[in-house]
């Protein structure tokens, strides 16, 4: 079957917006996107033809977890069996669709088992590109500091999606664990950070010799390296060993985003997880608090700074926390272009951002996403109202009429 919907305004994800445009699509896959004008004759008669607004490709959010973690803390993990994990992560793929998001990549959690599930149809989502585990040096960010280290890591080989590796052998075994679970892109971090209980967001974790040798591996299987780094050292660290991402980039100076830009990396800068960590002060333990503190508005300096400097950047939200309250739970990925727009992005910027240039940060893994263009998927979302003229439209799931995956109607 053949379909087509009209929409008075179509925003391609990169290039310019088209007015009075048409889309037309069979399967997964777009046969025509562009001017209803220059409509092939093949496409003038469809049934069932529908006029929407506006319609833009399905957003992609770069940082996400699905851990069915209720706690700002590395303690929840061992502490959430994973079956519970697995049913809390139902509720929240959908309210992450239902906000206009029809990819996810995943760093760090479940996704690797959840991708399927999705992927038959039992559940709505979006499609899921995981990391399976973030992987972390002992007493790195994603170390459980208060658990004894025996009892953490045989968790860890059965199924939680934590992978300690010190040490080059074990670090080429943990790109070999993360493949065989079947990652996308490969996770690490790279400086101490948040949630973890005794870490330094400031220290840089990992030799450059043990990031080289990630990096060398998982580019053996054709993944990027998605690099968790908040102070400097860690930043340059990453950048030099030739991680692709940088995720969250809290201390990013003239010199970081000087490196980026030569190095062609992109920056998830992840405002969301900042702005609604502040206000949930009762999650966090009083010393991850105070980390959340002394970074956030030198966070906000260095998303605003990577934006002026030119970095590409592509968008997250770092949202973990499994809640049915929905001013802490998922669903709330639209905030993210509004942050964006405060950190300098102009809304056709941020919905690049949000769109084209998600699939950068999974590199080989999904090349034909992200765009309204014949040849990509045919993953998109229709508008009430136009967020060229105010961002804020897509933090309201109410804007949004329809959604489709793989050229399925899901909302
Ligand atoms: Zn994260």
């Amino acid at each position: 079957m053949t379909y087509r919907i009209d929409a008075e305004l179509l925003i391609p994800g990169r290039g310019e917006p088209i007015p009075h445009a048409s889309l037309v699509w069979q399967g997964k896959t777009i046969l025509y996107a562009g001017p209803r004008s220059s409509l092939p004759d093949l496409f003038q008669d469809i049934a069932g033809l529908q006029t929407v607004p506006v319609v833009m490709p399905g957003m992609w959010d770069c940082h996400i977890h699905f851990l069915g973690a209720t706690a700002a803390s590395m303690d929840a993990l061992p502490r959430t069996p994973q079956a519970m994990a697995g049913a809390r992560s139902v509720p929240d793929l959908l309210a992450t669709l239902l906000a206009g998001f029809t990819s996810v990549r995943e760093v760090g959690g479940y996704g690797c088992e959840l991708a399927p599930v999705v992927a038959e149809g039992r559940i709505r989502g979006p499609t899921i590109y995981s990391a399976h585990s973030a992987i972390s040096m002992t007493a790195g960010h994603g170390d459980v500091h208060g658990m004894p280290l025996d009892s953490l890591r045989e968790l860890c080989s059965s199924g939680l999606p934590l992978t300690l590796a010190d040490g080059v052998p074990e670090c080429l075994r943990a790109v070999r664990k993360q493949l065989r679970a079947g990652a996308k892109v490969i996770k690490v971090c790279a400086s101490g950070g948040v949630v973890s209980a005794i870490d330094d967001p400031q220290h840089q974790e990992f030799s450059l010799e043990e990031l080289k040798a990630i990096v060398e591996e998982a580019g053996r299987a054709r993944r990027i390296v998605a690099a968790h780094c908040h102070g400097k050292a860690g930043i340059l660290n990453a950048l030099h060993a030739g991680c692709k991402t940088i995720e969250h980039g809290s201390f990013l100076d003239d010199e970081c985003v000087a490196l980026m830009r030569e190095k062609g990396a992109i920056l998830v800068a992840t405002r969301s997880v900042i702005e609604s960590s502040l206000a949930m002060r009762h999650l966090f333990s009083p010393h991850s608090f105070q980390k959340l503190l002394a970074l956030a508005d030198a966070h906000r300096d260095s998303y605003a700074r990577a934006v002026a400097g030119g970095v590409t950047i592509a968008l997250g939200t770092d949202q973990f926390l499994s809640s049915p309250d929905p001013n802490l739970g998922y669903g709330r990925n639209g905030r993210e272009l509004e942050y964006a727009v405060a950190a300098g992005l102009t809304p056709l910027q941020a919905i690049e951002a949000a769109t084209a240039n998600g699939p950068l940060t999974v590199g080989d893994q999904a090349p034909q996403s992200g765009r309204l263009q014949a040849g990509f998927d045919a993953d998109f979302i229709a508008l009430l109202k136009n967020p060229l003229v105010d961002i804020s439209v897509l933090s309201d799931t109410a804007n949004i009429s329809h959604i489709w995956r793989e050229g399925r109607r899901l909302k």
